[in-house]
């Protein structure tokens, strides 16, 4: 019999919880995001305010500046790379002079060398933001590794920087950073969501050590810097078996809810360079307003998709079936993957199991009962103008709805 655990979310208002027909997911507006971006102030080639212009221009309404280790908020004068081998070359201070005008661009020098300023995260702000219209929202990538294992956690909507934290695992490492972000957030009053960053990069993670996350439900599915192995390889598994696998792992047997996935561009590269270039991949993200904490209770009701380029009108997660409208482009075609895992025998499961495909608009799938999970996957025929890899088509990942009580 189909028992759905719909009513995961039970810090909802009452309101929205477990009642109509669509219990999750049906307020507010989508608002447009990238959760993981650098800048000079880590080791992005561009200024801040270079790379906060570009969202606000390319129409998004909110923004994550997360630098490695580091936070917007002290004085620091970057130098200005005189023989153009590093980074902030002449030409760029002289662009930025341009676009931004010489008075708001302050330069010293010190002993010969010249030094920009950078712009702190509230001098951003107050250049950047206007209500309802664009948000910058504080964050780190709180970066470490373990035995050579990239650990990567970006920590969004937070007040200060979080130090990068040791383990004893991988995992251990993980969740040691994980649990201080969500520790963080307590003690500031703030929603703050913890992200893994790509888990393929120097394949930091294995699928299992994915599936453990304990503090937090986020991991990144697609990243756009050509560097992190979204695909995987004959040895490795890809981002999207990582997620069904991890999916199936932590509801069979770590009694954890499945993780939502997020696109990112991970931008390095504002200046010509191809390895990590703004707008590759980002979040759509429904909340009722375009406000910090807003943002984050909303994903953390996995009311937000990912996308490399799909737009959806509607996604319904509701009791018996899983909708998605998509915003059709004129001569372009659309197909929906409904994926899902099921317990196939003891000890067996069937992850990422393609339960239904279709080039409908609205796709529609009606639960059978013996899913754990159901996600969805709509391609695009069209080619990625940017792509990450050669061949990617535009893509929009919706988060997994809990169906089938467990076994
Ligand atoms: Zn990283
Ligand atoms: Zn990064």
């Amino acid at each position: 019999m189909l028992k759905p655990l719909l009513c995961i979310s039970l810090l909802l208002p009452a309101a929205l919880s477990c009642s109509g027909q669509n219990p999750i997911e049906n307020q507010g507006a989508w608002f447009k995001g990238n959760t993981h971006t650098h800048t000079l102030w880590s080791d992005g080639d561009g200024a801040p305010e270079v790379s906060v212009a570009w969202y606000r221009e390319n129409d998004y309404q909110f923004l994550v500046l997360s630098d490695h280790n580091i936070f917007q908020d002290q004085e620091r004068w970057f130098p200005v790379s005189e023989d153009g081998k590093k980074r902030l070359k002449p030409a760029e201070l002289g662009q930025l002079i341009e676009q931004f005008g010489a008075d708001a661009v302050q330069i010293r020098e010190v002993d010969g060398q010249r030094e920009m300023l950078l712009l702190t995260l509230s001098e951003l702000k107050e250049r950047f933001e206007s209500n309802g219209e664009f948000l910058l929202i504080p964050g780190e990538e709180v970066t470490g590794s373990y035995k050579k294992h990239p650990v990567h956690i970006n920590a969004v909507n937070i007040a200060e920087v979080i130090p990068a934290l040791q383990g004893d695992s991988v995992s251990d490492q993980m969740n040691k950073t994980m649990d201080a972000i969500v520790a963080h957030g307590h003690e500031h009053g703030l929603s703050t969501l913890a992200h893994l960053n790509h888990p393929n990069f120097g394949w930091g993670f294995t699928w299992e050590e994915v599936a453990s996350m304990r503090a937090d439900r986020f991991f990144e599915v697609y990243n756009g810097h050509q560097g992190v192995r979204n695909h995987g390889d004959a040895e490795h598994a890809s981002t999207e078996e990582i997620w069904d696998r991890a999916n199936m792992l932590r509801m069979t047997e770590l009694d954890l809810p499945p993780l939502f996935g997020l696109a990112t561009d991970d931008a390095h590269n504002y200046h010509g360079a191809i390895t990590s270039q703004s707008g590759r991949g980002w979040i759509m993200v429904r909340s009722e307003s375009l406000e910090s904490n807003a943002i984050v209770e909303a994903m953390k009701r996995g009311d937000f998709y990912a996308s490399s380029g799909v737009t959806l009108v509607d996604v319904q997660r509701g009791d018996s079936e899983y909708r998605i409208e998509i915003d059709a482009q004129e001569g372009v075609q659309y197909t929906t993957q409904f994926i899902g895992g099921e317990v196939i025998g003891e000890g067996l499961n069937d992850a990422g199991k393609v339960l239904f495909k279709t080039n409908d608009n609205p796709a529609i799938y009606a639960y059978s009962g013996k899913e754990l999970y159901v996600r969805a996957v709509v391609t695009s025929s069209k080619d990625h103008p940017n792509p990450y890899a050669a061949g990617d088509k535009e893509t929009a990942w919706t988060q997994p709805i809990e169906v089938a009580s467990k076994p």
